[in-house]
């Protein structure tokens, strides 16, 4: 038995339970099957929506749904809420009375926050907040998370375990999850949109539109494996593909003229204002 098997044997979460199972949800339940975080039969979700219900359970098999979100609470001391922001007084208001001191919420509903959870649950409920982003949905997440004053060290590593399944996770102050939702929660919007307009470009040059984006989608995924991988900085790797009077640098200065790298810090800093101005 490896040291790593004896940090985190396999199975050592209880049953996890979803309320909502949507999209997030079953990216989430599939995730932390995959990494051995739970067996199938060990994942439970609700859902007023069969529709939801029986797509759930066909992408996990052995996973067991229901209409009853009070059940998920019944069989789970880890509960996801996994509805969309405007559901999520409703749903309090339903499993409020279920709730109890063995149970650990994890909201992953974008802008609602502590505060406005921990009013609507008993006093003292262990709450924490998640802001995932869409890559989540095929493993390659950034999600932050921050702590209700309740929960404990034990609950960040739990959710911890539960995001890195599906990505990496960050734990930061509550306050912060603003900027997170104006860097990693709308960033994958501004990077498609960098994308896109580099393959445009290659398309002024005579490329087809599709291998253009293929180009592009391909250097957009090296560069951040490049970034991740070598642990260099962005400054550093610019360099190596800067050459005096090469191309890189004619680019770059196209760039620079149009202020390019400041409007996209612009648009991150939209993201924050408008997440600071909607909680
Ligand atoms: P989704 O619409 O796919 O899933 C929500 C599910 O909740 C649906 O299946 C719906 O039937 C169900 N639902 C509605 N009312 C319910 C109720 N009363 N009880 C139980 N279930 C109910 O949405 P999603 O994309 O999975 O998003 C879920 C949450 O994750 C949202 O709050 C969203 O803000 C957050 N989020 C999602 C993403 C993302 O990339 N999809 C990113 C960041 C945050």
């Amino acid at each position: 038995v490896g040291s790593d098997e004896l940090r985190h044997p396999p199975h050592c979460m209880k049953n996890i339970g979803f309320i909502g199972a949507g999209r997030m949800a079953t990216a989430l339940a599939r995730g932390c099957v995959e990494v051995n975080l739970v067996a199938a039969e060990q994942v439970l979700a609700s859902d007023p929506h069969e529709e939801s219900r029986t797509k759930f359970a066909s992408q996990l098999e052995g996973a067991q749904v229901t209409a009853d979100n009070a059940a998920i609470l019944a069989a789970c001391d880890t509960v996801v809420l996994a509805v969309k922001p405007q559901m999520m007084s409703g749903v309090l208001a339903g499993i409020k009375p279920h709730v109890e001191p063995r149970h650990l919420l994890v909201s992953i509903a974008a802008g609602v926050t502590l505060q406005r959870l921990a009013e609507q649950l008993p006093p003292g409920t262990r709450i924490i907040r998640v802001m995932p982003n869409t890559p989540c949905l095929i493993g390659l997440g950034a999600s932050a998370f921050a702590l209700d004053t309740t929960a404990t060290a034990d609950d960040a590593a739990t959710v911890e375990r539960l995001l890195e399944s599906v990505g990496k996770s960050y734990e930061v102050e509550e306050p912060l999850l603003d900027a997170v939702t104006g860097l990693s929660g709308s960033g994958p919007a501004f990077i498609y949109t960098v994308i896109e307009a580099m393959a445009a470009g290659g398309v002024a040059g005579g490329l087809s539109p599709e291998l253009a984006l293929e180009l592009a989608t391909q250097t957009a995924a090296g560069a951040a494996a490049m970034l991740s991988q070598t642990g260099l900085s962005p400054a550093e790797l610019r360099s190596h593909v800067t050459s005096p009077n090469g191309t890189t640098l004619a680019g770059l200065n196209a760039l620079a003229a149009r202020d390019g790298a400041a409007a996209l810090q612009a648009a991150v800093e939209a993201a924050t204002n408008r997440s600071i101005e909607l909680g």
